[in-house]
């Protein structure tokens, strides 16, 4: 019989690669999303499929559906520090109390629920690389703490409900991740480095560029995800690509790729910018085995085309 899966955050960059993935996989999809950082051009393709639903709804009100639910995805979130900042209750209340309602849900209905954490849970970290053993470095009060903090009680929360009510949960921490569909003007690195480079801004790294991240395509993430979901393991898992660069090479990357005349400039770091983000994949290759596949090369290459497609449709004054 056909699976169901809701899917919170569908209009979003990677919950809308998800709803690709399970229709790809023969499921019914049900997207929900508050569109408050999600995108309909990322989930119109899927409006004619019958197998595809949408309701636009905000996870922290009450959560309906209909009929039965094999599994729920939990992917609402603003995820970008720009976002979080400028909407820090919402933040906070999508990783709280939607999930708490999410996992009401998964109760009611019997169903497997994988929650979307992050790395952000290690903070600014003292190990490195982090294995999901650490059990972080974060300020609860700095302006990251909306975010941090509402994922680790979402991660706190969904083993409760594991624990005490036996709802079968995955966790899963994602790292940096980066392909298209992410937003042009989320604020974070790699689209606007991209933006700037394509219209001719100056590139701005922040601090000194020393600060390192360790950037996962869309679809490795995607298909790890989709195999923890399917796999018996309960406690958290790192899904990312343990390839570190420092954001000033990853800038000039980007200036190399797509041949710029931007220059590279250097501006104030962010409070409480992690200095070094990098994950063990251990437990992910061998309980998962997986492995992300997509390089820096060919991922970059494909984010640009999708970032000089969107920029030449909806912004196409910018390019001077
Ligand atoms: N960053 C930067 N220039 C920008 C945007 C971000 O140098 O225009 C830096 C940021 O300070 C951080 C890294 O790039 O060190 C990654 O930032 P991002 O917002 O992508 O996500 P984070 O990993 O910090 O959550």
């Amino acid at each position: 019989m056909q699976k169901r899966v809701l899917i919170t955050g569908a209009a979003g960059f990677l919950g809308s690669h998800l709803c690709d993935k399970f229709i790809a996989e023969g499921y019914e999809v049900i997207g929900m999303d508050n569109l408050l950082t999600g995108n309909m051009d990322n989930i119109n393709h899927l409006f004619p499929l019958k197998q595809f639903h949408f309701h636009h709804h905000d996870v922290t009100k009450f959560v309906h559906i209909s009929g039965k639910l094999d599994y729920i995805m939990h992917f609402a979130s603003p995820a970008s520090p720009v976002d979080y900042l400028k909407m820090p209750i919402q933040t906070m209340k999508v990783g709280s109390l939607g999930t708490h309602n999410l996992l009401g849900l998964a109760k009611a209905k019997g169903a497997r629920m994988l929650v979307a954490s992050t790395s952000e849970v290690y903070g600014d970290p003292e190990i490195h690389p982090q294995v999901e053993e650490y059990w972080g470095n974060v300020n609860p009060i700095g302006p990251r703490g909306v975010y941090d903090e509402a994922k680790r009680f979402l991660e706190a929360m969904t083993m409760a409900y594991h624990t005490f009510h036996g709802v079968e949960t995955r966790i899963v921490r994602i790292f940096n991740t980066y392909g298209p569909r992410m937003r042009l003007h989320d604020g974070r690195a790699l689209p606007n480095f991209f933006y700037q480079a394509i219209t001719g801004k100056d590139i701005t790294v922040y601090g000194d560029g020393s600060q390192t991240r360790s950037f996962c395509y869309v679809s490795d993430l995607v298909d790890g995800i989709y195999r923890l979901l399917l796999s018996d393991y309960h406690l958290p898992v790192n899904i990312g690509n343990p390839e570190e660069i420092t954001i000033k090479e990853s800038a000039e990357e980007v200036v190399s790729l797509t041949n710029t005349n931007s220059k590279v400039i250097y501006t104030p770091l962010p409070k409480d910018d992690p200095k070094q983000r990098k994950p063990d994949i251990t437990k992910a290759k061998a309980i998962l085995n997986w492995e992300p596949k997509v390089g820096r090369k060919e991922g970059f290459a494909k984010t640009y085309e999708y970032f000089k497609k969107v920029i030449m449709e909806k912004e196409p004054e910018s390019v001077g």
